[in-house]
């Protein structure tokens, strides 16, 4: 297998991109300094770039890829149902099984109503809520994402503006608790339509939630009529098969949808209670004044993507592929941190389930990565970004064929057997070395370039 060099990057894509696309990519998280990746094909936890080098895969579709690239029931049910047809403008018993198959995985899931993309499916969400509570003011967490366009879209106020100094406002307004606690205490305000949340934290735990304060803002959220959303786009079908609400015993109102979702093809979901999903019936004959939210979308329910994700959540229903990769994930933690620990780098990798974050210790505190408790650092340090060290990592990995995202860290699917692992680890060892050798200090980022 050949490894990339860096000194011979496939400048001719890098170029044509940068010269069509802003960025030269479709995706912030793939802009990449001196260039991204182009990838022709993948298969299990490998992905191969139009050069003909392999990486091992560690962006897994943007974790939409929980049973790995070309996973076999998967590829076959696209064929299937490409041969069928693209779009029919209609629904499908694609959708229906789809559909019927999420509830039976998420009880809360009484009614889900398909979109294409995690970011409408966040959007709806908070139209929904509007619709039915007729209180504008959703509460967020400070650092939990939920799509691009919300915060591009709505305005936002700091809870303190908000409560002291808003009138009771019936437009959708974004209102940002610093974090879960004080959004434990806003919510009992009884000003708000609903709160959002990624249940495990940001960017899957990369600020890691305490799930008691979760079970508390739940409780809150229902004794104060504000509805709990659960952002599930990348706990969904990965955590448990039930998602996050299924390992927190906690029954959400609305929950957003993706990503596993549609096994790596483009999709969305708003999924939750009837009676809510209820404003999204819009057949003729519902009173004149009953509420309801209009909701469309060219790509809603596509019968291939249907298909797909109906043979990706079958596979991932038993829950032994997420055990998989749970392990997988275990291991991957585990022999980061003995390479941190045998470089001497204090930097420190940690993370829920198949998922893993590096701490890349912006304030060099001394620290042991194979005790490392992320619980014990303050929270803006592990939700700090060093975007400069980020790229240079990432780009000092993928030259030892190893393709991580830009938390930093990345997700494992049940394709990511332990021979992957330790060969990902090898990879880390060579990059690390590389790096610190350019950098002369990797932690404390006064010392970085
Ligand atoms: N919410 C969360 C928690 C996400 O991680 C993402 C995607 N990273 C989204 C929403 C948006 O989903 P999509 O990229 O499918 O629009």
């Amino acid at each position: 297998m050949k490894s990339r060099r860096v000194d011979r990057p496939p400048v001719d894509l890098a170029a044509r991109a940068l010269d069509v696309m802003p960025g030269g990519a479709s995706h912030d998280g793939r802009q990449l300094e001196p260039i991204g990746l182009f990838v022709e094909s993948a298969d299990g936890a490998r992905k191969i770039d139009s050069d003909g080098h392999s990486y091992i895969d560690f962006a897994c579709g943007n974790g939409a890829l929980m049973l790995g690239h070309g996973h076999k029931a998967s590829v076959q049910a696209a064929l299937r149902a490409i041969r069928n047809g693209f779009h029919f403008s209609a629904g499908s018993e694609a959708e229906l099984r789809w559909a019927e198959l999420i509830r039976s995985l998420m009880p809360a899931a009484q009614q889900v109503r398909f979109t294409s993309s995690g970011n409408e499916a966040c959007l709806l969400a908070l139209a929904v809520a509007h619709a039915t509570t007729l209180k504008g003011s959703i509460l967020t967490i400070a650092g939990h994402y939920h799509g691009w366009a919300v915060p591009a879209l709505l305005p936002k106020l700091s809870l303190t503006d908000f409560l002291s100094t808003a009138p009771e406002n019936a437009d959708l307004v974004i209102v940002e608790a610093r974090d879960i606690r004080e959004a434990v205490e806003a919510i009992r305000s009884e000003r708000f339509g609903a709160v959002i949340l990624e249940p495990t934290g940001p960017s899957f735990g990369k600020v890691p939630l305490d799930p008691e304060s979760v079970r508390r803002l739940a409780e809150s959220a229902k004794l104060t009529r504000s509805l709990c959303i659960f952002d599930e786009t990348i706990t969904g079908f990965r955590v448990a098969p039930g998602g996050a609400q299924q390992l927190l015993g906690v029954t959400p109102d609305l929950i957003v949808l993706g990503k596993i979702l549609g096994g790596g093809l483009p999709c969305g979901a708003l999924a939750g209670r009837r009676d809510l999903l209820g404003v999204l019936d819009n057949r003729p004959g519902r009173p004149e004044d009953a509420a309801c939210v209009y909701h469309m979308g060219t790509g809603n329910g596509n019968p291939v993507v249907a298909s797909v994700g109906f043979a990706t959540l079958s596979a991932l229903a038993d829950g032994a592929a997420i055990a998989s990769a749970d392990a997988a994930g275990e291991r991957l933690r585990g022999g980061l941190n003995s390479v941190f620990a045998a470089q001497g780098i204090p930097w420190a990798a940690y993370g829920l389930s198949s998922g893993f974050h590096i701490f890349l210790n912006p304030s060099d505190r001394a620290i042991d990565p194979t005790h490392f408790d992320p619980g014990q650092i303050p929270e803006a340090e592990l939700a700090a970004r060093n975007q400069q060290l980020i790229n240079d990592l990432r780009v000092a990995l993928l030259a030892e064929s190893v393709d991580i995202n830009p938390w930093p860290g990345g997700l494992v699917s049940s394709a990511h057997y332990s021979p992957v692992i330790d060969e990902a680890l090898l990879s880390f060892e060579r990059a690390l070395k590389n790096l610190a050798a350019r950098y002369g200090r990797l932690s404390g980022w006064g010392g970085t370039r």
